[in-house]
């Protein structure tokens, strides 16, 4: 069994009712370990960029506006990010999380527990997470720069940025 690493997003409905500790303590029982974590807000590209695959079905619209926060607002409108790493992370994460329908996840899973059907028909499952090695590169590499990551886990170069203006503290 290999190491694998994979994204996971607390979405804001996990946000809105309060799940957080529930769904990391879940997450636990799988031994994995955390390399990346971060709370952000997410814009309309990161939504869209994120769920491409998704961009013909009819749902599309109705699922950006979820993944941003859009219904819920402030202070709810966020996801926590995180990156796990273990063996066979994904396919054991994935168990843990539960199928997509939340109707149809097993009631001991996350979704199967906390996620609920809209009358939109969005299934607001309270979490993401990657569902095979490539995906979980790309959606890695989507949400998370190689320094926020605390070990190296895909190749990285060195590029000088000139006059890049950032926020620092005043
Ligand atoms: N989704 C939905 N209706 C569907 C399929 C998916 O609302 O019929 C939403 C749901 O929130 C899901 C996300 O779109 O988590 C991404 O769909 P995917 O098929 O990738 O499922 P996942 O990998 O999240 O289990
Ligand atoms: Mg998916």
């Amino acid at each position: 069994m290999a190491i694998e690493q994979l994204l996971i997003l607390i979405k804001p409905d996990g946000v809105k009712k309060s799940l957080t500790g529930n769904i990391l303590t879940k997450l636990s029982e799988a031994r994995m370990v955390i390399i990346g974590s971060k709370t952000l807000k997410v814009s309309r590209e990161l939504a869209q960029t994120h769920y491409y695959q998704l961009k013909d079905k009819p749902f599309f619209g109705e699922l950006v506006d979820y993944i941003q926060g859009k219904i819920y607002g402030e202070p709810y409108d966020r996801v926590l990010a995180f990156v796990y790493q273990g063996e066979d992370a994904i396919a054991r994460m994935r168990k843990i999380a539960g199928a997509t329908n939340p109707e149809e996840a097993d009631p001991v899973s996350i979704r199967g527990a906390y996620g609920r059907i809209t009358t939109k028909g969005v299934y607001e499952n309270v979490v993401h997470c990657s569902s095979d090695p490539s995906e979980a590169e790309r959606e890695i590499k989507l949400w998370f720069n190689p320094e926020e990551i605390v070990k190296q886990i895909y190749p990285t170069k060195k590029v000088v940025i000139e006059k890049e203006e950032k926020e620092d503290w005043a």
